[in-house]
């Protein structure tokens, strides 16, 4: 038996089921299937969404050789150097006074 004779088959047996009760059960679990599908792709897509947060969350780009790796700890295994946390660097960073580009505000009338 085909594909297509299978589902001429199918489809005649539904059509004779489908003013029956079994057909409103097949009817029902069909609803209730699409139900359940509909339900788990949200909880598929919220898990996904939820994984990829704590995955980019524990992506770490080497300030050393620029690379991106994923790993708990701070030491990069490309290049082995270890990795501070962007709040422990802030130290090295150059005072925003003095980064800041002095704009003065001139009256043009
Ligand atoms: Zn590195």
């Amino acid at each position: 038996m085909n594909k297509a004779s299978t589902f001429i088959w199918l489809s005649i047996i539904f059509i004779f089921l489908l003013p029956t009760s079994a057909g409103r059960f097949f009817i029902d679990m069909a609803g209730g299937i699409i139900f359940i599908i509909f339900l788990a792709s949200i909880l598929i897509s919220g898990v996904t969404w939820l994984s990829w947060r704590k995955i980019k969350a524990n992506i770490k780009s080497c300030g050393n050789c620029g690379a991106n790796y994923f790993s708990e700890s701070t030491l990069c295994p490309i290049c082995g150097s270890n990795q501070k946390l962007d709040k422990d660097s802030s130290d090295f960073n150059i005072p925003a006074s003095s980064a800041t580009i002095d704009i003065s505000a001139e009256e043009t009338d």
